[in-house]
């Protein structure tokens, strides 16, 4: 199974693309103007075309079961974040008129956030990150 492919990183305000940078105090192009954005992740998703929910294994049950969509080859550095459940809103959902009310139950996560995935992501791109530099002698 492929992966997703960084690109690199993307202003969400004026769309500057910066390849292959480790910029973490947002757009310096924005910045320049004074103003402060935020970059996001580009990744090349065609190494995924064709994939379908069959190709992701069982197991672990957490969001590192969906590696295959990261752009993360790096052994997980995780706390079981992600697989929280979705709960039928029942009672809500009858009152607003919509039966098939869900929300997802983030306090399954570690900390009871829906960033604790994010948080899990990072920490392995930056232990790699720095395992890579160690091992460059930078
Ligand atoms: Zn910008």
């Amino acid at each position: 199974m492929s992966a997703a492919r960084v690109v690199g990183l993307e202003c969400l305000r004026c769309s500057a693309l910066f390849e292959g940078a480790a910029i973490f105090t947002g757009c310096p192009r924005c910045r320049d103007r004074g103003v402060a954005a935020s970059l996001s992740v580009k990744l090349d998703l065609s190494p995924l075309h064709g994939l379908t929910t069959d190709a992701f294994p069982a197991t672990p049950r957490s969001l590192w079961r969906y590696r295959a969509l990261m752009p993360v080859t790096a052994h997980p550095v995780s706390l079981g974040e992600g697989a929280t459940p979705l709960v039928h809103l029942e009672r809500l959902g009858r009152r607003l008129g919509f039966p098939r009310l869900y929300a997802k139950d983030e306090s399954q996560n570690p900390t009871w956030s829906y960033k604790d995935r994010l948080c899990s992501v990072a920490v392995t791109h930056a232990v790699w990150r720095a395992r890579r530099r160690r091992r460059a002698g930078r």
